[in-house]
């Protein structure tokens, strides 16, 4: 493709942001055309969420045959590791394809090429067989977001980003994890699940310094149960004459440590250079494109979307936001609820969060209820071994009206209540919708409407 295409909606970025964004508005027939410099799919599908998630599940399955001896099940499972990372690999391209068929059948043709705006409506692709210069009535921004190195530990060798471990060919024998938050921490998990020695760095004083810290603990019992090494409200420094990661320890002592890949998870910014953002007039907010609750930018009809306009970095926030953008653009009224937005942890055990925990809905001057039902309680959750590691749900609910304003668990296999949380959020629930849901026995579920009981003071099962 070469030359100059005029179109109602151009969208620059094929991420879950972008090419959802890019779908809708074809569906909607909207004349649009979507512009990727790599695979489509973005960081979520082709090095990010996907990928991470397979790798995980393939570390649990070694994780559980090599550990079976309280179910009275013995194996001794090997590792090809190339094996998983093709098996990996294959999702991913399977999972790529998938977008650009998906793009075919809403009519979006794909530009393959880096886009850089002379203005806020026009951009330049460098496509391999030459510029193609693409005007819109409307702009939608998909950039998405990158690695944050640190200035200490340039990415490069040994020092890698979340997307190199995710293709690593070999099993390191010492992984050092800079940084504990939740890409660090699942991936190290993973790792030590392969059975990598693995040690953690951390500059707050506790894991996940995002989460509510109760939620924190029980993965920080199956770090030390599971002999990781954690270096907490420690800094890194550099690499010492002999390639050895320095640091200094909360308490003032510096440390080598001899790690074979240094993973660098400190932390995701907004790719906001290199591609003429400067050119087209917009305001920011921090590191972030300012968006109001339509992700309307200053500029008119130029619109931005997921990664690139702030917390919480998530691709199901990114589709959400360009499915809504999409649908404002062909006249719809939207706006941008993020109050039902869930997140996932997936480390040993899960964590989810939706809405607001305990103390954020007291800091946002709101008068509480809680319930907290242990996993320890749950039929379901013993027999998935998921109930003696300290796993809870809580349900956070406001006083007067009884309506839900969040939903936080951690335990083994929890990740699949952020749906019934995230439901529960959207639809204004209140603690008796919840509790009168006949939740299906036995599951993790269960524990939902338990919670709920618990909050209006009449528990069942505790
Ligand atoms: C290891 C890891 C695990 C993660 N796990 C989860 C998870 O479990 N759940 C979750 O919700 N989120 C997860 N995330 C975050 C999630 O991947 C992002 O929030 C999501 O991908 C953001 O989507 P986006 O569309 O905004 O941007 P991106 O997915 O970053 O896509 C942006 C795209 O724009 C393209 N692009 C940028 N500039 C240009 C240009 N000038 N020209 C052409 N193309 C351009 C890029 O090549 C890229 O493909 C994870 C991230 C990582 C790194």
């Amino acid at each position: 493709m070469s030359g100059a295409i005029a179109a109602q909606v151009l969208v620059v970025g094929g991420g879950p942001g972008g090419y959802v964004a890019a779908i809708r508005a074809g569906q909607l027939g909207l004349d649009t055309v979507l512009v990727e410099a790599d695979r489509l799919g973005g960081t979520c599908l082709i090095r990010g969420c996907i990928p991470s998630k397979a790798l995980i599940h393939a570390a649990g399955r070694f994780a559980e045959a090599s550990d079976g001896g309280v179910l009275g099940i013995a194996a001794a499972p090997k590792l090809d590791l190339k094996k998983t990372i093709a098996w990996k690999d294959g999702i991913v391209d399977r999972l790529n394809s998938g977008v650009a068929g998906l793009l075919a059948h809403a009519k979006v043709p794909v530009i393959e090429g880096w886009a850089t705006f002379s203005d806020a409506k026009t951009c330049t692709v460098e496509t391999k067989d030459g510029p193609v210069s693409v005007t819109a009535e409307h702009v939608i921004l998909a950039a998405g977001s990158e690695a944050t190195p640190l200035p200490v530990l340039p990415f490069g060798g040994n020092i890698i980003s979340s997307t190199e471990a995710l293709n690593i060919d070999a099993l390191p024998r010492h992984l050092a994890v800079v940084g504990a938050g939740y890409v660090g921490l699942e991936l190290g998990i993973a790792f030590r699940k392969l059975g990598a020695e693995v040690t953690v760095i951390e500059a707050a004083d506790r894991i996940l310094p995002r989460y509510d810290a109760a939620l924190t603990r029980p993965v920080r019992r199956w770090l030390e149960r599971n002999k990781v090494t954690l270096h907490l409200g420690a800094k890194v420094t550099g690499l010492d004459g002999d390639g050895r990661l320095a640091i200094a320890t909360a308490k003032g002592e510096t440390l080598a440590l001899a790690a074979d890949k240094i993973l660098v998870t400190v932390g995701r910014r907004p790719r906001t250079e290199g591609w003429g953002l400067e050119a087209m007039g917009l305001d920011m907010v921090g590191p972030f494109v300012k968006v109001d609750d339509q992700c309307r930018t200053a500029m008119r009809n130029v619109w931005a979307i997921g990664d690139l306009v702030g917390e919480p970095m998530l691709a199901h926030k990114a589709s959400a936001q360009g499915a809504m953008v999409a649908e404002i653009i062909a006249g719809h009224r939207r706006r941008f609820d993020s109050a039902s937005v869930a997140a996932i942890c997936f480390t040993e055990p899960e964590i989810v969060v939706a809405g607001l925990s305990p103390d954020e809905a007291k800091a946002a001057g709101e008068d509480i209820i809680t319930g907290q039902f242990p996993l320890s309680a749950n039929g379901r959750a013993l027999t998935l071994e998921a109930g003696e590691d300290g796993g809870f749900v809580r349900v956070v609910a406001r006083k007067g009206d009884q309506r839900v304003l969040g939903i936080q668990a951690v335990g083994r296999g929890i990740a699949e209540l952020a749906g019934e949380s995230a439901h529960a959020l959207a639809m204004g629930a209140t603690l008796e919708d919840i509790a009168g849901t006949i939740h299906v026995h036995p599951t993790l579920g269960e524990t939902v409407g338990e919670a709920a009981l618990l909050a209006l003071g009449r528990g069942l099962h505790i």
